[in-house]
């Protein structure tokens, strides 16, 4: 029963009520205080019932708005991830080996160096290959263990890894 209904059965069951006090007819009289307060009571449990649907209207407003705050994280990291891919470009310095290096105009003051491309792309964590030999011509990522090799063997001495 919507508002206006039961506030019309109470209406009438007061209407009665005061209608049969008049009369000073008391069996009307105590039919009529029967019927407002099972009218009463019918208000009571549909203020019950709002109050619950309140409730829970209040619980799936709050729901949505953590789920809306979760959404606008998960969008913040993945636009920065984005962003720090961005920064790198995919290289091959030697044949078949592929690295990510930083571009030359999102360097800034870092020095030159290449990260793992299956560590970004996959884990999206970005992980510096770091020399594993005096001479630069095998690199490995700390993080997931793939070596690779960025250069020749120098047969002469003086044969620089040119990053
Ligand atoms: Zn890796």
């Amino acid at each position: 029963m919507d508002i206006p209904g039961f506030l019309s059965g109470i209406t009438f069951a007061a209407n009665a009520y005061k209608a049969a006090v008049e009369l000073q007819d008391e069996a009307k009289i105590i039919a009529a205080t029967y019927e407002l307060q099972a009218q009463l009571t019918i208000a009571g449990a549909h203020c019950i019932a709002m109050n619950e649907k309140v409730a829970a209207a209040a619980d799936h407003e709050r729901m949505l708005k953590t789920r809306v705050r979760d959404l606008e994280d998960e969008i913040a990291e993945l636009q920065r991830r984005a962003a720090e891919r961005e920064r790198y470009d995919l290289v091959q310095d030697f044949p078949g080996t592929f690295t990510l290096r930083i571009k030359e105009s999102a360097r800034g003051a870092e020095p030159v160096h290449h990260i793992c491309p299956g560590c970004m792309d996959n884990k999206a964590l970005k992980s510096i290959l770091q020399s594993e030999n005096s001479i630069h011509t095998f690199f490995k990522c700390p993080e997931c263990g793939t070596v690779y090799r960025t250069a020749e063997t120098p047969t002469e001495e003086g044969m620089p890894f040119a990053f």
